[in-house]
């Protein structure tokens, strides 16, 4: 191959810049030249009026000074017109149009879903796993997830001084909408007292009881982490508890949220109990070393590989070793749940 693409797709995680910049220079050390598309598949179909605001041609010069960078230079987006076949076929017309004959898209199972399409229309493509999700299967770790997770320890641990020297538990919610990945690896890291997670079923009378038997032995604060999509595992009766507690009524009515779930736990266990949701901040923020490093050997290998002719595969990491699969063997097969580690939480904090 002489010319190849790059993009990011998806939510932004921190490290995508590193991997651009590793895809860039490792295909010019290759003698091949390559097109940076903005705003993941939106640049490619090439709406813009400005065609510079689609697509640039990339120079060593382009990723200097970006490996430390959070976010994504080349921009991300959703585009749900890209589900359309006929998009599809748009894109490929367009980069054939350029002279690129492969792809790399870094992102998550959505724009892996999309690489495979071009993939099976007979463009080649190779994906690189970035999203802080850490949410697929078939490797140890995606692109952003630990910085990420170094970003939600660093909020929580002051968020602890303060519970400490107010003697409150705090519920604080992370990101992880199907996958409790973020939430099991804070709580693990800040010694948190409880986490709750979308994969195992939780309650919230045995939070409150958490709580109170943390006042009992003498802790002055309980930190309870929580997936933002812990909800969809909760299996108490949330009206029932707010009908038989009186300081509850009128609690209920739609659906549940962290700052109602903490006046519950308020209420239930005694303790004062305030809500913290960190929400983009998890997002933002320079790349850790540790994803620093990851994008730049997950960018040279995807290079590698369309090099050498193979391509509908992504890249990840087992073992600390670079692999490659299929993307037909990997999308929609998310992280399985990580029972050993949710364990060692409870084990810990007692
Ligand atoms: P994150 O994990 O951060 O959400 P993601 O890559 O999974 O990242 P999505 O929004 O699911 O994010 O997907 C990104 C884009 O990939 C979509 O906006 C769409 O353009 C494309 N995409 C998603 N699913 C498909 C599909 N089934 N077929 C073709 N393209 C898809």
């Amino acid at each position: 191959m002489q010319r190849i693409a790059v993009m990011t797709s998806g939510g932004d995680a921190p490290g995508m810049n590193a991997a651009v910049r590793s895809v860039v220079r490792a295909a010019i050390h290759n003698d091949m030249s390559v097109i940076g598309f903005k705003r993941g598949y939106n640049g490619m179909l090439m709406r813009s009026r400005d065609t510079h605001d689609d697509f640039e041609i990339m120079t060593r010069k382009s990723v200097s000074d970006k490996i430390h960078r959070g976010g994504t230079f080349l921009m991300t987006a959703r585009c749900t017109d890209f589900l359309d076949v006929e998009c599809q076929k748009q894109v490929i017309k367009n980069l054939r149009l350029l002279g690129i004959e492969g792809l790399i898209g870094i992102g998550g199972d959505g724009t892996f879903r999309g690489l495979n399409a071009l993939n099976e229309l007979g463009f080649p493509t190779v994906g690189i796993p970035g999203t802080i999700d850490n949410d697929m299967e078939y490797t140890d770790y995606t692109l952003g997830f630990d910085s990420a997770l170094n970003t939600a320890c660093e909020c929580i641990d002051r968020v602890r001084e303060t519970s400490d020297s107010h003697e409150r538990a705090s519920l604080i919610t992370v990101m992880g909408r199907n996958c409790g990945d973020i939430a099991l690896h804070t709580a693990l890291a800040c010694g948190a007292e409880y986490v709750m997670i979308p994969e195992a079923p939780w309650s919230i009378e045995s939070i409150a009881n958490r709580i109170k038997w943390g006042m009992l032995n003498g802790k002055r604060s309980t930190i309870i982490v929580m997936a933002e999509g812990a909800f969809a595992s909760l299996t108490s009766n949330v009206e029932k508890i707010c009908r038989e507690n009186e300081s509850l009524h009128g609690i209920i009515n739609d659906t549940m949220t962290s700052s109602k779930l903490a006046a519950i736990l308020e209420a239930l266990s005694g303790q004062e109990t305030r809500s913290t949701i960190l929400g983009y901040i998890q997002r933002g923020g320079s790349p850790s070393a540790q994803d620093r490093i990851l994008g730049s050997r997950f960018g040279e290998y995807a290079v590698n590989l369309l090099r050498d002719d193979i391509s509908g595969r992504a890249v990840g990491i087992r073992d600390n070793k670079l692999i490659d699969m299929p993307f037909s063997e990997i999308v929609g097969q998310p992280q399985p749940f990580r029972a050993e580690l949710m364990h060692l939480v409870s084990v810990l904090a007692r």
